[in-house]
């Protein structure tokens, strides 16, 4: 088996802000990897703050091509085991090209059956006024999406209570609210909090603290507002995660974990211990998105996932065969990921 890489670059819409910088663009690797009969194709993009960086997915990657045709794949996946982009697009890539190889969706080769092609996302509202989040939130339900996650913890608590509870009267009760803090608060503000957003019937609130804080998570559980973690999943140990009970849904990001193998790995260990598993992306390319569709897609029955990031990219790989439309996206039915590869 041969790889070969290509470094793109992808201009966002609007800047991403991490912990710990904003970004314009999302740079990475298409990853290609080639027998003598079959194809596959993954992406690696790192994420500053959640991954490795640039260089080092660079670096992980030439040095994974040079390996692979002597060491073959599962013992130079397991050489990336500290670069999960990198990972990532080699795993992607290589699973892609099994399935095509028996000619089968990739959530077939992931483990999936094919109970449904058909999958609920979420639509993501920034932080913003009450009026212009209600806005976006009514616009995004008549756009078909039946969960909102909303951005808090940049303004007061009262602020984004009040937030919550607007878009709670302006949508009505049938529709799902998630709220991401993204680790802004400390373990009061976080219990306050809880409280408070429990009035508008919020379903769970992601990473309310710092992601070392495990038992702090864990002790904000067991109310009607439920615990999400996501940055902890980056920097913590899983299985500890686990143990002590930190989570009630965990949000699995195939690249930050390490590819669409490793993330139904862990999906499956949550379930197994009563934790909830959402899928979602790191705001890539429509290589990484179908791949995250399709690990979606092979957990599925699964709650609504965090997918719908394509309209965050002012350019992309190429076309998308699997675009939001009422709030769901579907599966393609070709082999693979379902995207047509070129011919060079
Ligand atoms: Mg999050």
């Amino acid at each position: 088996m041969d790889l070969d890489l290509q470094p793109f670059e992808l201009d966002l819409v609007e800047p991403l802000r991490t912990a710990d910088r904003t970004i314009e663009s999302r740079r990475g690797f298409l990853v290609r990897v080639r027998t003598e009969d079959r194809r596959g194709l993954g992406e690696a993009t790192p994420l500053p703050g959640w991954t490795e960086s640039y260089d080092a997915c660079e670096d992980a990657l030439e040095r994974a091509a040079d390996r692979l045709s002597v060491r073959g794949p599962d013992a130079t996946l397991d050489e990336l085991a500290d670069a999960p982009a990198a990972r990532h697009g080699l795993s992607l890539a290589i699973a892609d090209l099994r399935a095509r190889r028996i000619d089968v969706p990739l959530l077939r080769e992931l483990g999936g059956g094919s109970r449904s092609r058909h999958l609920r996302v979420n639509a993501t509202i920034g932080d913003a006024s009450v009026s212009d989040t209600v806005e976006a939130a009514e616009h995004a339900v008549a756009d078909g999406f039946d969960c909102l996650k909303l951005k808090v913890g940049a303004r007061s608590l009262d602020e984004d209570a009040e937030r919550l509870e607007a878009v709670r009267s302006a949508v009505g009760a049938d529709v799902t609210l998630r709220a991401d803090a993204n680790e802004a608060w400390d373990r009061a503000t976080a219990e306050a909090a809880f409280e408070r957003f429990a009035d508008a019937s919020v379903s769970y609130v992601e990473q309310p603290l710092n992601a070392d804080d495990l038992i702090g998570h864990a002790k904000l559980r067991g109310g009607s507002v439920d615990v999400a973690l996501d940055e902890t999943l980056a920097v913590a140990n899983h299985d500890r995660v686990l143990d002590v009970d930190a989570a009630d849904v965990i949000v699995c990001k195939p690249m930050v974990l390490g590819g669409p193998d490793r993330t139904i790995g862990l999906a499956r260990r949550g379930r197994r211990a009563g934790v909830r598993p959402v899928v979602s992306t790191t705001i890539d390319g429509v290589v990484a998105r179908l791949g995250a569709l399709h690990v979606a897609g092979a957990l599925a029955p699964i709650d609504a996932c965090g997918l719908a990031t394509g309209d965050r990219l002012a350019n992309d790989l190429g076309p998308d065969p699997a675009p939001v439309e009422d709030g769901t996206m579907t599966i393609p039915r070709g082999a693979g990921t379902g995207l047509r590869l070129a011919d060079d």
